[in-house]
């Protein structure tokens, strides 16, 4: 007698998502502003700070980095450079040494002390809450300019396009474009701007938990039914 043994479902992996006209996008966006929230109430910036000067050396050093390898180096960093001029007159050497474990430590350490400088030398050793301020500072682009403005300022100026995001708003059909500056125009269009700190809370949440690059798990997925990039067939 053959026994018929029903296969695990295997996840699959997410369709191109197609087209959307503009009012279908500014609808699907309504509704995600309204379920983000509810699924992740407690999303927030995941580098361990306590204020803007080690949440923009946090961000600095997560480039290429997992925010826990950088959690994990922090505590040392914060603790021999509580202050602007501390990073701007820390041996070349040992700055690197404290950073070493999050990559590109040769860079980063260099950046960090450049950052130093100019916050001295233009800010008074403050951290400046402009986006211009802050993204001409060495080392510091418009992604670490955001992160810090929405998280130590409060302010919502831009979204944070980092990978998670990006891929979020392409399968979900919010933007076509990969250049992140394009993505974030796009998703500024579309969402509220009191929601543009906490919606690249919300991707990367589930990016992180749901919706990996790889192998998304679109059956248990919560915004399955609105997303343009769910396979078609029935959840398991
Ligand atoms: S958002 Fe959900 S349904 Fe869409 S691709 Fe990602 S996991 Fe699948």
């Amino acid at each position: 007698m053959t026994t018929t043994i029903n296969p695990k479902p295997r996840r699959q992996a997410a369709a191109r998502p197609k087209r959307q006209t503009a009012s279908a996008r500014k609808t699907l966006a309504g509704e995600l502003a309204r379920r983000l929230p509810a699924i992740y109430p407690d999303a927030h910036c995941e580098l361990v700070s306590s204020n803007p000067l080690e949440l923009l050396v946090a961000t600095i050093l997560s480039a290429q980095c997992t925010d826990k390898r950088v959690n994990l180096t922090t505590p040392a960093l914060f603790a021999r450079c509580p202050a602007a001029r501390d990073y701007a007159e820390i041996p070349q050497e040992e700055l690197e040494a404290l950073v070493r474990s999050t990559g590109f430590y040769r860079n980063k350490a260099k950046n960090l002390r450049a950052m130093g400088q100019a916050l001295l030398e233009r800010h008074g050793g403050e951290v400046p809450s402009t986006l211009e301020a802050l993204a001409a500072l060495p080392g510091v682009g418009r992604k670490t300019a955001n992160v810090v403005l929405g998280n130590a300022f409060s302010l919502n100026e831009g979204v944070v396009v980092d990978t998670h995001v990006g891929r979020l708003a392409r399968r979900l059909g919010l933007t076509s474009h990969t250049d992140p500056v394009r993505v974030e125009h796009d998703l500024m269009a579309l969402f509220p701007r009191s929601t543009w700190t906490d919606l690249s809370h919300w991707l990367i949440f589930h990016g992180r938990r749901r919706c990996a690059a790889r192998k998304p798990d679109c059956a248990s997925c919560e915004l399955r039914d609105l997303c343009p990039s769910a396979p078609a067939c029935e959840p398991h």
